[in-house]
């Protein structure tokens, strides 16, 4: 019998960047394309035109936070 109950595991988690579309201007991973509007976003220069969110629950976080304020997660790196 495990005697540590009740205690919720805090969830592991990173920070993801989110940066802006130019073409449709919602915030998007940072990836191949959009994934909004299917536009490439290849060697897209970033220019402060992106915010940091928890990947579990998307909240923006700072860029040096270590846990979220909304779900706990958790932020290794
Ligand atoms: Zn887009
Ligand atoms: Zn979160």
């Amino acid at each position: 019998m495990a005697d540590k109950t009740g205690e919720d595991e805090p969830m592991e988690g990173y920070i993801e960047e989110l940066i802006e579309c130019p073409f449709c201007g919602g915030f998007v991973p940072n990836e191949f394309e959009c994934i909004l509007c299917e536009e490439e976003l290849v060697e897209m220069e970033i220019e402060g035109r992106s915010k940091m969110v928890c990947s579990n629950c998307g909240t923006e976080v700072g860029e040096a936070a270590e846990e979220c304020p909304e779900c706990d997660t958790t932020f290794s790196y």
